[in-house]
Order: C-alpha cells, then structure tokens, then sequence
C-alpha cells in the first residue's frame, strides 16, 4: 500500500536519517520505536511531505510520488494536486494535537472535509458528529480546545484525521504530551481503530502498545532502522545493543 524507500534527509550538513525503508500493507500497525533524536519525527513528516525528504522514493498503491530536486537539494512533489490527493489519504496526528482555537471541536473536524473534500456544511457536520461518537466526545463537541483536556484534544485530532476518511494514518507520539492519567482514553481509541483494520504508522514510546497492538516494529537508530520485525520477537529478544539499552531505559 505504502512503501517508503531509502528517505535520506539532512539538515544542512547533519545527515538525519540515513536511509530509511518502510512497507505498510493494508491492516498493518507499525510501532516506530527510538531515542529521542533518532529521526523518528522526521521520517514521519517525510512521509507526508511535511519535510522535504533529500532522496529516496515514496510510493502509495503502486504509484510513486513523481518529485524534483529544489534549490536546497531536497525533493518536493512536482503535482500540487497530486500532493493534496495523497495528503487527503495519508493522515497525521500530531503530539501536540494541533488543533485550530478559535474553532470548536465539531468545526475543526467539519474542516477538512469541507476544505479539501468539498463536503456541503451539513453532511461535513453529520460525519464529524459520527467521528467525535467514535472517539467518545459526542458531549463536547461544542467546546473550544482551551476548555478541553489534552486527551480530550487528541481524541478531537484523532477524530478531525478519521473525518479525512483516509486509508493510512501516521501518528507522531501521540500521548507524549498527556498528563499519565489521559494517556488511557488516547490508546483506547487507537486500539479501537487497530482492531477495525485501520492501517496506523505510530511513533511512540508506549511499549505495551507496540507489543500488543502493532504487529510490525522498527527500531531507528541514529537514522537508520536498526532492527524491525514481529514486535514479539524484537522487543523480547533484541539482537543490538543498542535495542537493549533502549529497552532497558524504557522499563
Ligand atoms: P525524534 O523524533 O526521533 O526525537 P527528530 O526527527 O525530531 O527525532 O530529530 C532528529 C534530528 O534531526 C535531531 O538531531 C534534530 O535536532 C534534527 N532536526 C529535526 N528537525 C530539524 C530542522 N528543521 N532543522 C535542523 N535539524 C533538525
Ligand atoms: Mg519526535
């Protein structure tokens, strides 16, 4: 469905992620586990074009991304259009949700749709309704972001991607900035949409979601993937030390 192949990015002279591969099929949960610094939001934005990656290919259902070198030598997607339509299938939730203040929580999930989608008001407004039942804020639609709960934000967010109606959604740490009490409700939902079938790329720290949630793993390491596979084998026997370590600081 998705395949990220070899996504090279520097930063000026620092060379950030140094060849990253990734393949999701339709009904995969990939866990992205790593150090602070390792590269895991980079790739993440590349793959959504976020940030420029500087080589390597992005395909989506066979159908590679045609893109061109900028002046800096990173590549951008030549067809704005073609971007768009990708972004609109290839969501994203941010660790810090992201989501618009001066709009209420049904309106910044009525928003894409309406936007991007074209939907009229009033069908953008029954599906946000049906996304906010799913992520369990049905009584809160009407509240401004300032007057919800982190958790209750990123439940907003996770419902303003699902509303997108997208086949993959990407999510960068999702519970990162909770307070411990609200990252419950958060992986709830997630799980919830595990168990759909949806297809999820999830950078997290959440080991106990990586190892039962995800059936696929990756370990990045200083820009490169240093070990992946079935969660059950690479977080139970981990054949670097460099996992270790990190497994180890984990627990
Ligand atoms: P992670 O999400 O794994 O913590 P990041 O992808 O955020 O790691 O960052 C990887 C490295 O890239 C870090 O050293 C960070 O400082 C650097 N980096 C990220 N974004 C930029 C940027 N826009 N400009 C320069 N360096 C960046
Ligand atoms: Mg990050």
């Amino acid at each position: 469905m998705l395949s990220a192949n070899s996504i090279h990015k520097s930063f000026g002279a620092v060379e950030v992620l140094k060849g990253v591969s990734l393949s999701a099929s339709k009904g995969d949960v990939i866990s992205m586990i790593g150090s602070s610094g390792s590269g895991k939001s980079t790739f993440l934005r590349c793959l959504n074009f976020l940030e420029r990656p500087t080589s390597g290919t992005i395909t989506l259902d066979a159908k590679p991304l045609i893109c061109r070198k900028d002046r800096n030598g990173d590549l951008f997607v030549v067809d704005e259009a073609a971007l768009c339509a990708y972004r609109a299938r290839v969501a994203m939730v941010f660790q810090q949700f992201n989501l618009w203040a001066h709009m209420t929580a049904r309106e910044n999930v009525m928003l894409g749709p309406t936007r991007v989608k074209g939907l009229k008001r009033s069908e953008a407004g029954e599906q946000a309704d049906f996304y906010l039942a799913k992520v369990g804020l049905s009584h809160r639609r009407d509240a401004y972001p300032a007057f919800l709960s982190g958790g209750e934000q990123q439940r907003v967010a996770i419902a303003r991607a699902l509303a997108m109606e997208p086949e993959l959604i990407l999510f960068d740490e999702p519970t990162s900035a909770l307070d411990p009490e609200l990252v419950g409700e958060v992986l709830r939902v997630m799980r919830s949409l595990a168990e759909e079938g949806r297809t999820m790329i999830v950078v997290t720290h959440e080991m106990n979601f990586a190892r039962e949630v995800s059936n696929k793993v990756l370990f990045l390491s200083q820009g490169v993937v240093a070990e992946e596979g079935d969660p059950q084998d690479v977080l139970r026997a981990p054949q670097t030390d460099r996992l270790r370590a990190f497994l180890a600081a984990q627990a």
